[in-house]
């Protein structure tokens, strides 16, 4: 793409009263706008990210579990909270038909997905199965001041899980354990996010939430280094040890986290209220096991920003970088367009800085916007019969000569 005609500005300035550095830096990139507190626009940039992420999980969700991917609405019928005692849900949106009725904005699916599961499931034989979808959530948070982290309206990654029992629930449910690990790691934040011991609020004893470690987190977490398993403060109460190695909480270390996902047993919390059952083999009726597993997506790009950003800006992953090269040419348009035609012939995804700027003002940008691979072409560097590489999260360049770009990139990507 040619930055010439991205409609989207960098900006040097953000308003004072904006203090996270996701949202910081996501608006000064033009990767999102700001609509109200927790409400964002994302522009042609951070959709790129958005989409990268969508897809790293939707591959995992469809390749590693076999789960099937579905969108349902973000209108509910209040009635399906009535029969699961959730209309009194803090967070819920309620309104109204003009033909009467009452509605709630969806905030999570589960009142959807059980009687959408009734209709078409009633054996054994259908059984286990796993449904997802990628879709707006919304929630009426009290408190919306830190950027993406926490929007009212927000992407989610939500799968429900249906089997005959508890067995088959659990051995699914530490599958997804895996699974989860593996997508953090994919989206670049493996090393610093933990499996969580949490409280399962309504449904169970305990659920499992996905901690990445950063100061700006607004959990606290005891995490065990040697076991990689960390426990939720609003528990500690009631597990005073760490899960495994039993190690006294007073030696493992106290962190700020973001909880970039979460996963539940449900049970029979939500098929009993619909009267979800399925026949056995004998041809008994029983009432259909669940979980629940969701992944922030939206917050999950916020976290990405507040991990790995320094003092210059953003620092992609290869994986979720918005491009894969960002090509800056410093008075050499002729040279650099030639580049940017083969890129585009080689299928690399890249963002081609054709503007009239000085050069100072495009490096800054660049640095900014957080592209992994920087590609310079100059004067200085035809002069060598060469372009200038440099990594985003390196401070030195490299010189490598036009004809093994091509080749560099592939390698480097
Ligand atoms: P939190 O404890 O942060 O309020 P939650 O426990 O209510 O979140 P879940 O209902 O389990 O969250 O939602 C699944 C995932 O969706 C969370 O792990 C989180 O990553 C993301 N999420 C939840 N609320 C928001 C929000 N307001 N904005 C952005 N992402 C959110
Ligand atoms: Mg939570």
């Amino acid at each position: 793409m040619r930055q010439s005609i991205l409609f989207t500005k960098t900006k040097k300035e953000v308003e004072k009263n904006e203090v996270s550095q996701n949202a910081r830096l996501l608006l000064r990139g033009g990767y999102i706008n700001k609509e109200m507190a927790g409400v964002y626009s994302f522009l042609p940039l951070g959709l790129r990210v958005i989409r990268k992420i969508e897809n790293v999980i939707r591959e995992e969700m469809k390749n590693s579990l076999g789960a099937q991917e579905i969108v349902m609405p973000a209108l509910h019928p209040l009635s399906n909270y009535k029969k699961t005692g959730r209309e009194k849900i803090d967070v819920l949106f309620h309104t109204k038909l003009n033909s009467g009725g009452d509605l709630v904005l969806g905030q999570s699916h589960e009142e959807i997905v059980v009687p959408l599961f009734k209709k078409f499931v009633s054996s054994y034989k259908d059984l286990p199965c796993g449904i997802f979808q990628i879709q707006t959530k919304f929630r009426n948070e009290l408190r919306a001041k830190s950027g993406i982290l926490r929007g009212r309206e927000f992407l989610m990654k939500d799968l429900y899980s249906f089997h005959e029992n508890e067995n088959s629930l659990h051995e699914y449910y530490e599958r997804v354990k895996e699974v989860y690990l593996r997508i953090y790691k994919r989206l670049g934040i493996g090393e610093k996010t933990y499996i969580t011991l949490a409280s399962g609020g309504t449904f169970s004893k305990y659920s499992h939430e996905f901690q990445t470690i950063t100061n700006s987190g607004e959990d606290d977490i005891y995490l065990c280094k040697d076991c990689k398993i960390a426990i939720n403060k609003e528990i500690i109460e009631t597990t005073k040890r760490c899960p495994k190695c039993k190690k006294d909480i007073s030696d493992l270390e106290e962190k700020k986290a973001i909880e970039v996902g979460n996963i539940f047993p449900l049970y029979t919390r939500f098929s009993k209220p619909f009267g979800l059952t399925y026949k056995d083999k004998e041809g008994k009726e029983n009432l259909v096991v669940m979980g629940c597993y969701g992944i922030g997506i939206s917050r999950v790009m916020g976290a990405v920003v507040e991990v790995l950003s320094d003092e210059r800006g953003i620092v992609w992953p290869k994986n979720i970088a918005p491009f894969s090269v960002h090509l800056l040419s410093l008075n050499a348009d002729k040279e650099a367009e030639k580049l940017y035609n083969l890129f585009l012939q080689e299928g690399i995804d890249i963002l081609f800085d054709d503007r009239e700027k000085r050069p100072g003002e495009k490096l800054i940008e660049s640095d900014l916007l957080g592209i992994p691979l920087r590609i310079v072409v100059s004067g200085k560097t035809l002069e060598k019969d060469s372009v200038e590489i440099k990594k985003r999260e390196k401070e030195e360049e490299e010189f490598v000569k036009i004809n093994e770009v091509i080749k560099y990139v592939q390698k480097n990507i």
